[in-house]
């Protein structure tokens, strides 16, 4: 267990990675193989909704119902 102070040290950075609108990583990137998130405010009003995956290492995209 971390003391109070140890607790803020060690994690205040991680507020700042923290970006509400991506996602986690969904899955690996087929161009690059790296990390692809989902854009959580982004939703395409088509039917059925499609939502904005992208990688962070290349500029893939892509739009997918799921
Ligand atoms: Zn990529």
């Amino acid at each position: 267990m971390e003391s109070r102070e140890e607790y803020i040290t060690n994690h205040a950075h991680e507020k700042i990675s923290i970006n509400p609108e991506w996602s986690e990583p969904k899955y690996t990137c087929p161009k690059c193989g790296g990390d692809v998130r989902k854009n959580l405010v982004t939703v395409f009003t088509s039917y059925p909704p499609k939502y904005l995956y992208r990688c962070d290492e290349c500029d893939y995209e892509e739009y997918m119902e799921i």
